[in-house]
């Protein structure tokens, strides 16, 4: 979805985006999210864009592979200046604003969608795991260890855990 500067007057609109249509098809991602978003014109030049992306996160455990769902939640703004860039003088540096995007487009539209991607690649977990004491898969056999145990487990001489304990006797 693109918005059109034209479109946005005084009053701030309201959008909400109940599906994940702004996902590209070949994401890596899969993301069932609602998204709400506030839009308003602060100036010719210049419009804020705020909302919050909630949802769940369809992805697999980082150590069995299990399916897991994990929450997507971000709330964000921006300011959407028309424009070329202009490169800070060294003093202006510290007055940039931290937690506001910034950024300057050529053409008077803002793409709504590549917003929402980029956030929800942003909130994106670094790992995921079906629960803080996943056993994971065993090395040596491939079972999963949440739901089985195997042979090998019980031969744990070549273990880092055996080797410490052989060398505190
Ligand atoms: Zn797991
Ligand atoms: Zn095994």
């Amino acid at each position: 979805m693109k918005l059109h500067f034209d479109d946005i007057g005084a009053q701030p609109i309201r959008l909400t985006v109940e599906d994940n249509s702004w996902l590209p098809s070949d994401a890596e991602l899969d993301v069932t999210a609602v998204a709400k978003i506030t839009v308003s014109r602060r100036n010719n030049e210049n419009i804020v864009l705020r909302g919050e992306l909630k949802g769940k996160y369809f992805s697999r455990c980082g150590r069995c592979g299990a399916d897991v769902k994990s929450d997507l939640q971000s709330s964000f703004e921006y300011i959407v200046i028309l424009g070329e860039e202009e490169i800070p003088e060294l003093q202006d540096v510290e007055c940039i604003e931290q937690d506001v995007n910034t950024f300057y487009v050529r053409e008077p539209e803002i793409d709504v969608d590549g917003i929402l991607m980029e956030q929800a690649y942003l909130d994106l977990p670094l790992r995921v795991l079906c629960s803080d004491n996943c056993r994971g898969i065993c090395a040596g056999c491939g079972v999963n260890l949440n739901r089985e145990t195997c042979d090998c487990s019980k031969d744990n001489s070549g273990s880092p855990f055996a080797i410490l304990s052989k060398l505190k006797k």
